[in-house]
């Protein structure tokens, strides 16, 4: 409508300029051809003509006006609602829904419905999200209390370190053993580790797991123990776990269990078995004594008696060599047995041992081989104890293989080691109970029958006196096929 007024002002004023123009050269030719005649009646006329010609432009510019007016008051209908839809957006607040606002009844209201539903569906995902994210974190909440009371609860110390080794988190019970100022101090400062009562030399277990990531339980047999914050020596299994995130390692968790009272129960019991051993040697001796005066003169007993007595003299045997192996075993754990450190010759050593245990090999009916190296393989250890080690092995391959079978005897160096074997091909280790063969008194089903003398603490003190002298004893085993016994010893530095 705006645009129709002023095309037709437009049209309006031209036309008045055009015939106002017209005429006045139409009255101007009229008087030249009439003579120049009646001058006051063109003048009138053309006074009559630019009259109209001002009227029309007064019309012309009342309708500019009427059409600007109209076009302002038709912004202002737009601009309004489409200005209050644009503050609703901008001021819209998580949670709160719109409200519907505009009521013109155009594009602009659709638009407002649109956006208020839009609004409305806002919200309402935002009430939901703020309802999970309360719940989780409560869950969260109620986790971290369980798990604190857990931490608090455990009597071993349980504390964390980060990759740098930093402790970052602790128990009370590990502020308890290793201070208060535990938190924020390296665990090199703070868990100073001792092997048999000597600080550890090789790489901490807990910088071994931060650099490899490889979890850590140590033996008891390790014996290991820290000094707490008083300054005594607390017996300990150590534990040692990585903290990793998507394989990216970033700590580790370390449990330190207090054996104190174990130890003190074990010592204990290893009094117990040590005197109890030894109260009877003396009557075990004189039984054998009084048992083989018997034997000796058993010319004129019958052979049922001389038969007793030979039990007799076989049970009496049995029972030195049981206390004999109590005692030995007490004495490797209350550490009585004492190593003492030679630099030897491994493979002599190793000669030494089958020699002494020919005849046994001969009386078995049992081919026995040797493959030593040609230089000798020097090793700081104790020969004595070693001598006990090589021949428990030796008897064991001998008692758990069959009459004509063979057993192997291999000494070969390795890297920085040297490494015995003592291979048979006999009964075997049953694979169900690989795990326990060194326990104390262990024997394997299959050999109850097969030798019924044993009493399981032969490969228990060799594992002690090899872990006693830095050796690492394994085996490999198939029942019905054969054993491999191994004894890994570090070799001798410039020797
Ligand atoms: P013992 O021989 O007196 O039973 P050990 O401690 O020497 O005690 O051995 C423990 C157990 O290990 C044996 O009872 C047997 O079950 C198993 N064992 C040891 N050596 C061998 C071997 N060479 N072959 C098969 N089993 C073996």
């Amino acid at each position: 409508m705006t645009q129709a007024c002023l095309l037709s002002t437009f049209i309006i004023v031209i036309l008045s300029t055009v015939a106002y123009a017209l005429s006045k050269s139409a009255l101007r030719d009229v008087a030249r051809s009439n003579g120049g005649v009646d001058r006051e009646g063109v003048r009138a006329l053309e006074l009559g003509l630019s009259m109209l010609t001002n009227s029309l432009s007064i019309v012309g510019f009342l309708l500019v006006c009427f059409a600007a007016a109209t076009a302002y008051l038709l912004a202002v209908q737009l601009t309004v609602p489409l200005r209050e839809l644009v503050s609703k957006v901008l001021f819209l607040r998580p949670g709160q829904r719109p409200v519907r606002s505009v009521h013109t009844g155009d594009e602009v209201e659709v638009l407002d419905v649109a956006f208020t539903e839009m609004g409305d569906r806002l919200a309402l995902t935002h009430e939901l999200q703020e309802q999970e994210l309360l719940s989780r974190t409560e869950d969260l909440r109620r986790q971290y209390k369980l798990d604190r009371v857990i931490l608090d609860s455990i009597h071993y110390c349980v504390f964390a370190v980060d990759l740098q080794g930093v402790v970052t988190q602790a128990n009370p019970a590990a502020i308890k053993m290793l201070g208060d100022d535990l938190v924020g101090k390296t665990f090199d400062a703070v868990v100073q580790l001792h092997e048999h009562g000597m600080l550890m030399t090789g790489e901490n277990p807990i910088r071994a797991c931060l650099r490899t990531g490889v979890s850590y339980r140590s033996a008891i047999s390790a014996k290991l123990s820290i000094l707490n914050q008083d300054g005594a020596n607390v017996p300990i299994i150590l534990s040692v776990a990585p903290l990793s995130d998507h394989n990216a390692i970033f700590g580790a968790l370390i449990v330190l269990q207090d054996i104190t009272e174990e130890r003190h129960l074990d010592y204990l019991k290893s009094e117990f078995i040590s005197l109890a051993s030894h109260q009877l040697r003396t009557p075990l001796s004189a039984i054998r004594w009084y048992a083989e005066m018997l034997e000796d003169a058993s010319k004129n007993f019958t052979d049922d008696q001389r038969q007793y007595v030979a039990e007799i003299n076989h049970s009496v045997q049995r029972m030195i060599d049981l206390t004999g192996a109590l005692l030995h075993a007490a004495r490797m754990e209350e550490s009585q047995t004492q190593a003492e450190l030679r630099s030897v010759d491994i493979a002599s050593l190793v000669s030494e041992a089958v020699a002494d245990t020919q005849e046994s090999f001969a009386s078995a009916s049992i081919f026995y081989s040797m493959d030593l190296p040609p230089t000798p393989q020097m090793v700081m250890t104790d020969p004595m104890l070693l001598r006990v080690v090589l021949q428990n092995l030796l008897t064991n391959a001998m008692k758990y293989s069959p009459k004509g079978s063979s057993v192997t005897i291999r000494v070969e160096q390795k890297g920085d080691r040297v490494l015995v074997h003592v291979t048979d091909t006999g009964i075997g280790i049953p694979a169900a109970e690989q795990s326990r063969i060194f326990e104390k008194f262990f024997r394997a089903q299959n050999v109850r029958t097969v030798d019924t003398d044993g009493n399981g603490l032969g490969l228990y003190i060799c594992k002690s006196i090899v872990d006693r002298l830095g050796g690492v004893m394994s085996f490999e085993s198939v029942e019905k096929k054969g054993t491999t016994f191994t004894v890994s010893l570090p070799l001798q530095r410039n020797a």
